[in-house]
């Protein structure tokens, strides 16, 4: 299948652009584009066969279910018979936005859709090409990250034709994304609502607006690792580079010891070694391929480039790739919680004491 590859200005949007998106989405194709989380790979949500076109396309295991993007709030009540007041609150305070709820699903919610689930995810996306796609085919949009299953999400148009180029017809080029990691999940079907997905809209803030706390899944920081997520897709390995990722937490100035200690083991066996590092401390290390990922004052550019910098890792070939930790950020959960999936929970603790750096899996 050929890929048109189309480039549309999110402040100045051809219509002819956008209806030809449209009419796919219409006749039960695909269609990628952009989101202020990551790339979506679109299709009609009330459509079975358009949602199966999606995990055949992104190589996705079928019981993982896709989040549906609506344009405007009423949408929300074609989706659920139950619109609780809390969900009122959340759409209100946060949509268009990052964030995502899970409800009770309506009958006429295609299983294909939802991943066999009795539930749906709903998220109204603040993005003009994203809204004015649902707008044109006047299609609620079934939309899971356009990257192939098991890759780094995709943050621009580049990345989701590395990964789909030939499996899908159309992909409009409006930028990079803005946020660069998922949205927030909270699962409403729960008492109290439950965080399944870590994101930019963080727990503290959901409670501001709700007034009460709210529960996490105990796996997003791999906390329990008996229990299963309740977040089908947060059980696959994500986000994944080709080389092992290691993260390596403690004081910066025992970090980049420890990894520059490491990086020339590894060199002395003949392997190249990538690091992931803080625009700060950066020029501290000496391994093959160094790239930062942005100074640690500015998280947002830190989750803005997380992905494209594990893409990059991979075309630089390296063998290992050891990362420096930002857990400390206001948004440190979501981006650890991703880096934690991409090491397959692989980190090394730096002790004070030197000497006592521990390798544990968590
Ligand atoms: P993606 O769109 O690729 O970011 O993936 C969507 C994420 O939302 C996956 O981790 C899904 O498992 C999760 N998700 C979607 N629908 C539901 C649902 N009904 N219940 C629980 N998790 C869901
Ligand atoms: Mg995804």
């Amino acid at each position: 299948m050929e890929t048109r590859f189309v480039t549309i200005d999110p402040h100045h949007i051809e219509e002819e652009k956008l209806q030809a998106a449209a009419d796919l989405i219409v006749s039960g194709e695909l269609v990628a584009f952009p989101t202020e989380t990551v790339y979506g790979l679109g299709a009609d949500a009330l459509c079975p066969k358009a949602a199966q076109k999606i995990y055949a396309a992104k190589g996705r295991p079928s019981d993982n279910p896709l989040i549906v993007h609506i344009g405007k709030l009423s949408d929300l009540e074609r989706l659920t018979d139950e619109v609780s007041q809390q969900a009122r609150q959340l759409a209100k305070a946060f949509w268009p936005g990052p964030f995502t709820m899970i409800v009770k699903k309506k009958a006429e919610v295609p299983y294909e859709t939802t991943g066999g689930m009795d539930t749906v995810a709903v998220r109204m996306p603040n993005h003009p090409i994203a809204l004015g796609l649902i707008k044109k085919s006047g299609c609620m949009l079934a939309a899971p990250s356009a990257n192939l299953s098991g890759k780094p999400s995709p943050t621009e148009a580049s990345h989701v034709f590395f990964d789909l180029a030939g499996r899908i017809p159309m992909i409009l080029d409006g930028g990079m994304v803005g946020i660069g990691i998922e949205s927030t999940i909270l699962d409403l079907t729960e008492e109290p609502p439950m965080i399944l997905r870590p994101g930019y809209i963080t727990k503290e803030m959901i409670e501001d607006v709700l007034g009460y706390e709210v529960s996490e899944d105990a796996t997003l920081m791999g906390e329990d690792s008996s229990k299963k997520p309740k977040a089908p897709g947060m059980k696959y390995r994500h986000y994944a580079p080709k080389a092992e990722l290691v993260l390596v937490e403690g004081e910066p100035e025992d970090v980049v010891e420890k990894i520059n200690a490491l990086t020339t083991e590894k060199q002395a066996f003949g392997k190249r070694v990538g690091v992931i590092a803080g625009e700060e401390t950066k020029e501290g290390y000496r391994a093959d391929v160094v790239i930062s990922i942005g100074a640690r004052t500015d998280e947002d550019a830190i989750a803005r480039h997380l992905y494209k910098l594990l893409r990059e890792m991979d075309e630089q070939d390296v063998d290992v790739i050891y990362s420096e930790s930002f857990a400390s950020l206001r948004i440190g959960q979501a981006i650890m919680n991703r880096l934690l999936k991409a090491a397959g929970h692989q980190v090394m603790h730096i002790k004070k004491e030197k000497d006592e750096g521990s390798n544990e899996r968590i």
